[in-house]
């Protein structure tokens, strides 16, 4: 089995229509039934549980999974704290050997774990095994990474005559993994992976609206042979974990939204008695800059695909595009006609491109934003609820130009098909533009100009950056080819996903001095 397919390589490949539709038919005859949570490799349940449905029609149960709290919480910590004496001190090759093993077994698994991510998240096929496939990736870049770096022992110069001295990267201990609804596979993976390769043990916290698909990896982890108690998952409300988290874990891992990654980072600082480790990947708001020497087509597909692709739900959907004015009347026309074609609805179905969005309050929301967005500015596309495919949530890609740039809708992650457009004069003046924002993880330029890239590279502040990408102007990143990471509001740690220092955010050094007289 190969794993050099990428996101774009997929999109080519004939076979993998019939191996997902049969694991997607023998998914829906099994969902539906109720899950417990995993800790020290044994089943939990907690006093009560919660239904998540599919955001696809909400008549579809995917199952009931346990309303867990502090004291699972605090249980998982402790049995992962057991576990990390052994683990944390396993030879670094012994840990990459398993994460290989969990990695082939996620690539035979890859087409129902991506059915299930279609059933609860309501991503298309192409996207739900992209991301399958992003997962795997990362796992072996990783296992690849670590060797490379000889497990992070380096040797250095004696300190004095007789000592014999060496940097040793070591584990923190146990990490707190919290991650969204909306790559629930890749995400909680991506962040457990690098705790668990590098010796620490996990409690993994996944999103309620994607619960299935976590728990469903950790059977596949198990299998593989991760020893009990390294990786636990606990299921419920993000809130009832958060005390004990903070106050008991070694480190956080999060991927989510700024206010609850900020509200994370503040309490950490509080309620530890000592700083701890904090990775945070949070949301973001992308802008596109297309330039009168972009390629017109090029820069509609590269921004149709990465607005639009996932219901705007990525991180690194693109949100605003700023389009210099000699070309604005050309482009927006052409982005409007191509996004008219756009097939939205089952996600099931292989036609689709866009599926719903992921719950009533994205839904709601959607609903306000555009009402707000036709009172301040002119909606040129979209701006409807599918009212009939009503049993799930269903909403239209939308473009809106005329915005007053410091309105709300300009500063706020949406999360949703909803793409602003505003014009330029000059470079310079795109660029400001679109580093005038608190976040700063994707940013794109459509240029065919190299000088008016340059410019942009090197004054664009955000951390994943792309010049001409037909594929997705701002999404799309790959393990091992574009670190995925975060400036200002969008991260915490300034070393991405996918990329060579990753890692790092899961050691601490300790410097060791033997002295031979
Ligand atoms: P969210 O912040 O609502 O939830 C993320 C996770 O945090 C969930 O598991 C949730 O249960 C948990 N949580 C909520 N409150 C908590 C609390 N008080 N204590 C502990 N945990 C708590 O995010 P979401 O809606 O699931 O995901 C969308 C957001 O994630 C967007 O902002 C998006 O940009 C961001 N995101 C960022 C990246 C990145 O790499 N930068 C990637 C994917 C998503």
């Amino acid at each position: 089995m190969s794993s050099k397919i990428t996101y774009v390589t997929l999109f080519a490949d004939e076979s993998i229509h019939p191996s997902y539709e049969k694991a997607l038919s023998e998914v829906e005859r099994e969902i539906g039934q109720t899950h417990p949570m995993y800790i020290g490799g044994k089943e939990v349940n907690a006093s009560a549980t919660f239904t998540k449905t599919s955001p696809i029609d909400t008549s579809i149960v995917i199952g009931k999974f346990q309303k867990g709290g502090a004291e699972h919480a605090l249980q998982a910590l402790n049995v992962a704290k057991s576990a990390f004496k052994e683990w944390g001190a396993l030879d670094y090759k012994e840990r990459a050997k398993i994460m290989r093993k969990v990695a082939d077994k996620l690539e035979q698994n890859r087409f129902r774990l991506s059915a299930i991510i279609t059933l609860e998240a309501g991503k298309n096929r192409l996207e739900a095994l992209a991301e399958v496939y992003e997962a795997i990736e990362a796992m072996r870049y990783y296992a690849n990474l670590i060797e490379k770096e000889e497990g992070y022992v380096k040797r250095m110069s004696p300190g004095a005559p007789g000592e014999e001295t060496y940097s040793v990267a070591r584990p923190y201990g146990v990490w707190a993994v919290i991650s969204p609804f909306n790559f629930p596979l890749m995400l909680g993976n991506g962040m457990a992976q690098g705790a668990l390769i590098t010796g620490n043990t996990v409690v993994w916290k996944p999103t309620s609206e994607a619960p299935l698909t976590a728990l469903e990896a950790y059977k596949i982890y198990s299998e593989a042979g991760l020893p009990d108690g390294v990786l636990n998952v606990v299921t419920g409300p993000g809130e009832a974990f958060e005390e004990v988290f903070v106050k008991g874990a070694d480190g956080i891992a999060f991927t989510g939204s700024k206010d609850v990654g900020m509200n994370l980072y503040r309490k950490l600082a509080t309620l530890s008695p000592y700083p701890k480790p904090i990775v945070l990947e949070m949301g973001s708001k992308n802008p596109v800059i297309v330039t009168k020497n972009a390629k017109i087509d090029k820069a509609v597909e590269g921004v149709v695909r990465a607005a639009f692709g996932y219901s705007g739900q990525k991180c690194s959907a693109t949100s605003r595009v700023y389009v210099q004015n000699e070309i604005r009347k050309e482009f927006v026309d052409a982005l409007v006609k191509r996004t008219s074609s756009l097939v939205v609805g089952d996600p099931r179905k292989r036609e689709t491109f866009m599926g719903p969005v992921i719950n009533r309050n994205a839904l709601e929301n959607y609903e306000k934003y555009v009402s707000d967005a036709a009172n301040a500015g002119k909606i040129l596309i979209g701006g409807k609820v599918l009212k009939q495919l009503e049993r799930g949530y269903y909403v239209e890609p939308t473009i809106v130009e005329g915005l007053p740039e410091q309105h709300y809708l300009f500063k706020k992650e949406l999360f949703l098909p909803i793409l602003l457009v505003a014009g330029f004069e000059t470079l310079d003046e795109a660029i400001n533009k679109a580093n005038d924002t608190e976040y700063g993880l994707t940013a794109g330029i459509m240029s065919e100009d190299p000088e008016e890239v340059r410019q942009f590279m090197e004054n664009i502040q955000f951390g994943v950056v792309y010049a001409n990408r037909r594929g997705g102007a701002t999404t799309g990143a790959w393990p091992g080819a574009q670190t995925f990471v975060g400036w200002k509001a969008s991260g915490a740690t300034g070393r991405g996903v996918g990329g060579p220092y990753y890692l790092l955010n899961y050691l601490r050094e300790q410097a060791r001095t033997y002295v031979h007289e």
